[in-house]
This record gives C-alpha cells, structure tokens and sequence, in this order.
C-alpha cells in the first residue's frame, strides 16, 4: 500500500559567507538526516559541500526547486545541541555567518576542499575503544624487527619512518608487546595500512574505560595552606556564581589548583576543557598534566597536521566522560558533551581573540558563554587579569579568588627601572645596555645563574636609512618600513611578507651609506656576545621558532641550563616556569607605552608584569632591570611596584572619562580597497550614515597607523555602544548599513569587516 508522504527539508550550515541553504531529505535518507549530522549535498553546478543539518522540518520553503542531500556522513560524529547554539551565538554575536564558524569549528578535514572520504572515517574513533598500535607478527622480536627494516629501507621510505617512529614510540630498548594510541603516532593513513598488511604492525581495541576512580589521581600535588584556601575560596563561589576569576601572582601555583579541579570534574565522569594562549601551549604543559592524568590528556595545537586534529576532534566527541582536552583558542568549538569546567589560563592574553579572519571571535568570553549552555563553570586565571574580566569581578558578577604569595616560600622579584637617558649621560650605557644591566647579569651568570632579556621586536633593525639624504626602505605593498635581518642580509615586511636585498647604495643618492637603526631582538643578540663570550646565548622569536618543534627545542635547551641567556619577543613571556633564572632585563619598555591604542598601558603592564614573573622562581630573589627613558611614567611604576590595583584604577578612571571598554562595546568596522580615493570616501559615507543613527558614538574614519596593506587601502571606523543599550540591535543596524553601502553604486568592491570587542 502506498503511503504519499510528506516532503521533508532539512536546512544545511555551509562552510560559506552566506548562510541559509535548504535540501529535499530523499525518502532512502530520512530516518538518518537529524540536526547536527553531517551530510553531503550538492553546490552549484559541479561542486559537492559538506555541511552540518541544522534543522529538519515538512514547512516547504519559499523556492521550489530544490535539490537533494548526496549522503548523511555517518562516520562524522554529529554536532550535538549545544555546539549548534554556539555555533549559532557566535555567528549572532561576531557578526558572521554560521557557516563561518562551521569552518573555523570542523577539523579540516570534514571540510570540501580535499575532503577526499578516507581521512573522514572517523570508526576507529568513534567508538568509546581507542586505537592502539603494536608490533604485527611479522615484527615480533629483534630479529624479525631488524629484517623488517632491512626490507623497508630498499624499497619503501616512508613505511620505514612510519615503523621507525613506532618504534621510537614504543621504547626503542623493548618495543614488543606494547601498544601505543594511534592518535599518538603521526603516520599516514595510507602507509599504515600497507605496513599492516605487511604484518609489521598490528591494530588493537583498547576501551577507553569508565569515569575515573578518585584513587586513580593518588599522586595529586599537596596544595600550600594559600593554595588551599583559595581552592576552597573557588569552590565556594562556584556555588552561586557560573564563572570565578582567579587573580594569582606570577608563580603562586595557579595551575595546582587547576590540577586538583581537573580531577575532581574527572572523577565525576565530566570531561574539562583547559584553555591556553597560543604560545604557552608547549611541551612543558602537557607534559605536567599528563603526569597526573595520562591517557585522559587530549591535547589540540593548531600547528597539529590534519589528521591528529581530526583524531583529536574524534576523541572529544568519542569521549564518554572524563576526558581532559587541553587547547588553544579554537579548542573550544571540539565537540563533547559532558563539560563540566572550563578552565582559560592567562584569561587577559590578547591572542584568545581571532582578529585575521570571521568569526572573530574571544575563546575566553566564548568559553564562558559554552560553560553557561553546557551548564558548567568556569575558571578565568591571571595574574593580570583584562581590566573587562576584573571590572566583571570587581562588581560581583563573577566570583574573585586572589593569591598574593608565591609558591614554596619563592618572593616577588626585586624591580629596578632604569633611566636610559641618564645612564648615557654618565656613560653608563653601551650598545642597547645600561652598566646596571650589564653588571646584573654578569653576576647572575657568574653564580651559574640564567638570564632573560626581553625586546619588543624581531629583527635586526627595524627600519635603515640612509645616513646621507635620509632616505628609508619601505614596503612597496604596504606602508611600513622595512626591517633589517642580518642572518638572511635582507629586508623584510612584517605585514605582507615582502622581502628584498639590503641595498649596498642609497637608492636615493647613490651613496654606500644606508644603515640598520633601531634594534630587534637578533641585534641585541649579536651585540651580547662581545660582553659575555662565554655565555650561550640563544634567541626566541617568530624568526627562530618556525616550527613547534623549533620553539619546543629552544624552551628546553634552557630550561635544562644549554643556554644561559634567553633573548626573545613576547614569546618569551609567557606562563613559562624556569628554574634558574634569575635576572630578567626589559631592553626598552618606551616601545610598548607608543602604541596608539587605548589599551596601551594596560597592556604594558601585563607584558612588563608577566616578563617580570619569570625571574627568581625558587628561593633566591630575582632581579628585574627595566630599561627606559620614561622611569616616572605612572605605568612603569605601577609594574615596578607589582601594584595591580593601582594600574586598574589609573586605566578605570580614563576608560570611564573617555568611554571606553569596559564601560561600553565597541565594534571596530575597516574597509579596505586597492584604490585611496574609493576607500576615504566609503569610509565617509558610511561614518556619516552611522553618524545618523548613533550620533557622536560613531568615531572616524581614521586611517590606522599601517593604513596599506598588501596593495589595499584601509580607513577604521569605531562604534562605541552603552553597556546597558542593546547591543545586538546596534549590530543589526549597523550590519544593514554595511549592506545599503556595499549595494550602492561605486562600493562593491569595499571590503567591510567588522570585529566586536576588539583586542
Ligand atoms: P603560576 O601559573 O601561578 O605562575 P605555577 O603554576 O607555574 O605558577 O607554579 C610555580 C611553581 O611552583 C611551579 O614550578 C610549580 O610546579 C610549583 N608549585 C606550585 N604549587 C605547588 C604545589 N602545591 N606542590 C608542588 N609544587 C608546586
Ligand atoms: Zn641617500
Ligand atoms: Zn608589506
């Protein structure tokens, strides 16, 4: 007997700008096609998408003709409800499409481009077994080990280096009859099967086990009587409050206490998500974590290949509970169902926020709104906290824990600021260093102590000129100077990557007198040797880490006492805990005060606070030289002191007189165009349109201080809007004037984006 059914739709998020796609369900696929799964649908004339259901109903939508879902991905573990509602708050409130955060949300993988099937059957993860890789039959002991290497190394390469690195996995001394997780072994799909297939490696199903045993954490940190109370202090807010800041000095044992909360939400059967700025994500972590909760560690790194993040986004949402995902920024869209706690480390670091490309969206206030919907808490940590996150405090929206010791008796470093004016007018000063600097580390080094030096920028130089007719490089797409870089004898734009020889001439004049001026982190480098020639001294910045493997090697080259003296950028100020240092030295903190931005100070004193923090970690007093010709600025002072309040409320007081974060929402519009004149005037109209609306909270256009960049001309435009005014009907207004703009005649190449709480 016939049945005529209903027709059933299924709207479908798309990895793209616009949002709002809508499929037939074709009758074979409706018992699997549900909100949140993954299916495969067509775009356009040849194009196949993957996309994300997100939802499934009979009501026909306006157009007719419509086409119809390809396949529902069941390998793909779905999109629970919650993600989809964050999916969705995103999107709503960065203003972006669904869709964008889709692509920023879904590993790789999952996505079109290369989506190529085999990199997509999630099985081995899906299940609540992992993975495990041991040595096959063909490879079971040393001899037959040995003549599978024989055998590989003629012909296959690559399966050489796969059993290889298995091997180094397992223990290179006894690898037989032990497994390790595939996730951990970074070999292609492909290589793995023909090295299966060859008998040298075998799969086996391990269960991923039940919630944890409280004894299974038996060898959890002792907490210090400070640590304690403020454990309990967290604990007891989080009774009534969903997100408690932890304002901790630098070295006070944060992380302690994050250890204990993890496995408290671990025992339950939750699982945790533990937030870290970019670069702080290091080895050093995780491997301090693991010690305590092992295999449960699901470490996510955006400089992971694609397919360990894949097997990272597999195990997140394969996790039955008690799961420990310990991430950066975009960690926070891995799916899992059973959060329990949220932990953002280093809550005020400015790279949790995504300002390169839509969604540009803060992991930390992301994190708080996902805990809010999974129903779980959160925990901010800082020692010095976004002025936003401490007013938030301050005002009892969220708990406020403090810890003012350090851990284990280690005091605060002993801060000197020191005159550069005065000290070259004395003639105290050579190269970039003052006597007092110098005399610092020469003792340091001396008690076999270490040393950190902190500049702003990388690079040799960051501008030459020429000593004749004053003539500067600069980028011919951008419009910035050039800087300096002595290993490649080369200059180099830091915004489009442009890259040209040092020339021997001044273009200009034709004299051979074009010099580097100014200094980066790889002159002071080479300027350190003549005065410590016996000290190793090695140098972390973008230039020299270019790969984590790189950054990793470096971080441990000191930490282990291979090099004496750590030169580096803000890399080298973060979370970072190192036994022997003693001296920290800041080569020219007028730098971070020249930025015209209005978070500049506060800014400042969190780089200033944070190299600081890395000085004298055990016993002995540290030392912190500050270098600068502004020693009576109110900022350098209040860092020098250690006075946090005092900087907040310095910084309060402007931002409230001048209505400014935390005392309204800005949203921070840019156009961009190849051509000047079109951008000032889309610039003007659109401010003047804006201006109609929201009177004098529309400030601008303003060219920002780089106002090229790679060929494009730029002009910003700000909306400030109260914090007790709809913000979403502001947005909502200024994204239809962004439309009228861009749909008149003369703008629609204008690029326009929009960035909402910019950092
Ligand atoms: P923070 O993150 O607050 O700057 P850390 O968590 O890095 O501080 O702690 C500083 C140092 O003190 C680390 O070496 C850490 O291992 C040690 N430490 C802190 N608390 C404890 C504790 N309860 N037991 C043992 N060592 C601790
Ligand atoms: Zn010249
Ligand atoms: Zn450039």
């Amino acid at each position: 007997m016939a049945v005529i059914s209903e027709k059933i739709y299924a709207e479908v998020i798309l990895p793209l700008l616009s949002g709002g796609y809508t499929y037939l369900v074709p009758s074979g696929l409706a018992a699997d096609v549900m909100p949140g799964c993954c299916v495969t649908v067509p775009l356009g004339k040849s194009k196949v998408y993957t996309g994300v259901v997100r939802s499934v109903g009979t009501d026909p939508p306006p157009s007719g003709n419509l086409r119809e879902i390809i396949a529902v991905q069941g390998d793909v573990p779905p999109v629970n409800e919650t993600r989809l509602k964050l999916w969705e708050w995103v999107a709503d409130y960065y203003m972006c499409s669904v869709g964008e955060v889709m692509r920023a949300a879904l590993p790789s993988a999952f996505k079109p481009s290369g989506w190529s099937g085999e990199e997509v059957t999630g099985k081995e993860y899906r299940t609540p077994t992992e993975t495990h890789l041991t040595l096959g039959l063909a490879a079971r002991d040393e001899e037959a080990l040995n003549e599978a290497f024989e055998n590989l190394s003629k012909r296959a390469r690559s399966q050489y280096e796969g059993l290889l690195l298995l091997v180094r996995l397992l223990g290179e001394d006894d690898p037989f009859g032990r497994s390790v997780p595939r996730r951990l072994a970074d070999i292609p799909y492909g290589v793995l099967h023909q090295l299966q297939s060859k008998g040298y490696v075998a799969r086996r199903e391990v269960k991923a086990g039940p919630a944890a045993v409280a004894s299974e954490f038996a060898g959890l940190p002792q907490l210090s009587p400070a640590q304690e109370t403020a454990l309990h202090g967290i604990r007891e807010h989080f009774r009534e409050r969903d997100v408690v800041l932890l304002h901790g000095v630098t070295g006070s044992g944060k992380t302690e206490i994050y250890i204990r909360l993890i496995a408290e939400q671990l025992s339950a059967g939750k699982d945790v998500l533990y937030l870290l700025p970019e670069i702080a994500m290091t080895a050093q972590l995780v491997a301090r974590i693991r010690k305590f909760f092992g295999d449960r560690v699901v470490p996510y790194h955006s400089s992971y290949t694609r397919t360990r993040k894949t097997a990272a986004y597999m195990r997140a949402a394969a996790s039955p509970g008690g799961t420990l995902i310990v991430g950066v920024r975009s960690s926070v869209f891995l799916p899992g169902g059973n959060v329990g706690l949220v932990i953002v480390d280093e809550e005020h670091d400015p790279s949790y926020k995504n300002h390169e490309s839509a969604p540009r969206y803060n992991a930390r206030d992301t994190a708080v709104v996902l805990a809010g919907m999974a129903g779980a808490k959160t925990l901010l940590g800082s020692a010095t906290p976004a002025l936003e996150t401490y007013v938030n405090a301050q005002t009892g929206k969220y708990g406020y824990v403090t810890l003012t010791e350090r851990y284990g008796g280690a005091v605060m470093p002993r801060v000197v600021v020191s005159d550069t004016i005065m000290a070259s007018k004395r003639g105290e000063r050579k190269s970039h260093f003052n006597k007092l600097l110098l005399d610092s580390m020469a003792q340091a080094l001396h008690d076999g102590r270490q040393v950190m030096l902190f500049q702003n920028r990388r690079g040799f130089s960051p501008y030459v000129e020429c000593g004749e007719c004053g003539w500067t490089a600069s980028c011919p797409n951008c419009n910035v100077t050039l800087t300096y870089h002595k290993s490649g004898r080369n200059l180099r734009c830091h915004y489009c990557g442009h890259s040209t020889a040092l020339p021997a001439r001044c273009p200009a004049c034709n004299l051979p007198s074009v010099e580097p001026r100014g200094f980066g982190t790889e002159k002071i480098e080479v300027e350190l040797e003549p005065f410590f020639p016996q000290a190793r001294i090695e140098r972390l910045d973008r230039d020299t880490a270019t790969s984590a493997t790189r950054f990793e090697r470096i971080i441990s080259d000191f930490e282990r006492g291979v090099t004496d003296i750590l030169v580096g950028t803000q890399m080298i100020t973060k979370g970072f805990d190192f036994e022997g240092v003693s001296v920290v030295g800041v080569l020219n903190a007028d730098n971070l005060l020249a930025y015209p931005d209005f978070r500049a100070s506060e800014r400042a004193f969190q780089l200033l606070t944070q190299v600081a923090g890395r000085a004298g970690r055990r016993q002995t007093e540290g030392l912190v030289v500050i270098q600068t010709s502004q020693p009576r600025h109110p900022v350098i002072a209040q860092a020098a002191a250690g006075d946090y309040a005092a900087m907040a409320r310095g910084q309060l007081a402007e931002r409230r007189e001048f209505f400014y974060p935390p005392y309204c929402r800005i949203v921070g519009i840019r156009l961009r165009h190849r051509d000047a004149q079109v951008v000032r005037q889309a610039a003007a109209t659109l401010a003047q349109r804006l201006r109609m609306i929201f009177g004098k909270r529309v400030c601008g256009p303003q060219p920002p201080p780089v106002d090229r960049i790679r060929g494009e001309f730029i002009e910003n435009i700000l909306l400030k809007v109260e914090r007790d005014s709809p913000f979403s009907k502001a947005k909502k207004l200024l994204a239809a004037e962004i439309t009228a703009l861009r749909s008149g005649e003369g703008f629609r190449q204008v690029v326009v984006t929009c960035d909402v709480d910019p950092i």
